[in-house]
């Protein structure tokens, strides 16, 4: 937990969400202002402020979000989307807690 970290206190239960899935290590929520039918947040239960520095400290949190973006995306839309990590301020990054964004339905719009 670090303090001042919105998705740790999304993961704490200190801030509501609406959560679609959660387990051992990770815990998916729908973002605040979806740009997709399907968008929902996958993020690991311990504080990691990227996906790289998240893969060297807890891989086996990264793996359990790919499996958790795969049922929800199961679950809703067909098995297909889109895993997205902003990385950096530059690149739209705006929460510093590692975190996929699953986004599902109609992509038409989509930079790739
Ligand atoms: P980033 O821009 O860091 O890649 O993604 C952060 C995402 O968190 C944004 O898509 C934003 O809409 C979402 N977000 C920001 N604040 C909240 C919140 O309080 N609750 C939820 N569910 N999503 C949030
Ligand atoms: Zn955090």
């Amino acid at each position: 937990m670090s303090d001042d970290c919105l998705f740790c206190s999304i993961v704490a239960g200190d801030i509501p969400a609406e959560r679609v899935l959660e387990n051992d290590l990770v815990v998916a929520f729908r973002d605040i202002a979806p740009k997709a039918a399907t968008h929902v947040l996958v993020v690991p239960r311990t504080h990691a402020p990227d996906v790289a520095a998240l893969a060297a400290s807890a891989p086996e949190q990264l793996a359990a979000m790919a499996l958790a973006a795969q049922e929800i995306a199961d679950a809703e839309c067909g098995g297909e989307y889109k895993w997205i990590f902003n990385t950096g301020a530059g690149a739209g990054q705006t929460v510093f807690h590692a975190h996929g964004h699953v986004l599902g339905g109609d992509l038409s719009g989509s930079l790739v």
